[in-house]
């Protein structure tokens, strides 16, 4: 049985997983990331899954960003006790393994693409929209991860240069628009209440999204004005990179037909050229594994199993 080590690091859980060329996941385990000494628990969490199964081939790393590819260093934003952590090197010396390390969204979208909503398809962009927006390219079936590893920020795209202030120091990014909080704050701002009556209910996008089902109009204004916003920006990478297919993850991606219908519309609108309007956005089927499959992919695509 040949297998791969994929590896899934976020802010609030590290997974690990054996999976072989097929996708099957042999062997698997969660845990909490902790505040400090994170590399204690990864450790521990490797051995849980590698000992006493087959002997991997090679790991692959979805990690949240920024990273440097390059230099194999990784600070994400809800770690901040990894500054420039040579996540890679130390992956690989406690391995033995050849180790491939790319940004947690860019995993998400090869995984989509290899066992998910984007299979089969040419090329694929896949966004995860949750409390930040993120995305990776994937381009005749290979990851496109650019010099530095930070190909596909999507959600730092301007759609608006006149726009806002965003917190990364750019201006109309579209994650000012469509990120989960922002979508609340918007309603809020202009007189959304969650769930009128409900006074313990948080006024977060999942609560936006139940009262844009029921048809509150503020609500679902939030998710026509989000939902805009992420047309402009998916039609600008379709312009620029001819992609195919668009998978839809994270969160806010939970709230179904209250984004993907308004995002349908607004696509239709802004989109022109003929390959642009046949761009075909799928919601993600494989959710919070996503990420975890496409290291997995990442590592085989490094490491291609024996024929
Ligand atoms: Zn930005």
């Amino acid at each position: 049985m040949t297998c791969v080590l994929a590896i899934d690091i976020g802010g609030t859980k590290l997974a690990a997983a054996l999976v072989d060329e097929a996708g099957s996941v042999l062997r698997s385990a969660t845990r909490p990331t902790p505040r400090t000494d994170v590399m204690s628990a990864l450790a521990a969490l490797i051995a849980e899954v590698t000992e006493g199964g087959p002997r991997p081939q090679a790991v692959g790393i979805g990690c949240a960003g920024p990273l440097d590819l390059a230099a194999g260093t990784v600070s994400p934003v809800n770690m901040p006790s990894w500054r420039g952590f040579p996540l890679r090197e130390e992956v690989r010396k406690l391995t033995g393994l050849p180790t491939v390390l790319a940004g947690d969204a860019q995993c998400f979208a090869l995984g989509e693409h290899w066992l998910g909503a984007g299979r089969g398809s040419t090329s694929l962009l896949g966004i995860v929209v949750s409390t930040g927006i993120g995305g990776g390219l994937v381009m005749d079936g290979a990851p496109l991860l650019g010099p530095t590893g930070n190909a596909g920020h999507v959600g730092h795209m301007s759609i608006d240069p006149y726009g806002e202030r965003c917190e990364c120091g750019g201006r109309g990014c579209v994650e000012r628009y469509s990120s989960g909080p922002n979508l609340a704050r918007w309603a809020l701002d202009n007189g959304w209440s969650p769930a009128a009556g409900r006074s313990e209910e948080k006024a977060d996008a999942r609560a936006l999204a139940r009262d844009a089902a029921a048809g509150d109009p503020v609500a679902v204004a939030a998710f026509e004005r989000g939902a805009r916003a992420l047309a402009g920006m998916i039609a600008s990478t379709a312009a620029a990179v001819e992609i195919t297919t668009v998978v839809i993850g994270g969160g806010v991606s939970a709230a179904g037909k209250v984004l993907f219908d308004p995002l349908e519309r607004m696509l239709d609108d802004v989109a022109g050229l003929a390959f642009v309007r046949a761009v075909r956005v799928h919601q993600s089927t494989l959710g919070v594994h996503a990420a975890l499959a496409g290291a997995a992919r990442l590592a085989w695509h490094h490491t291609p199993p024996a024929l």
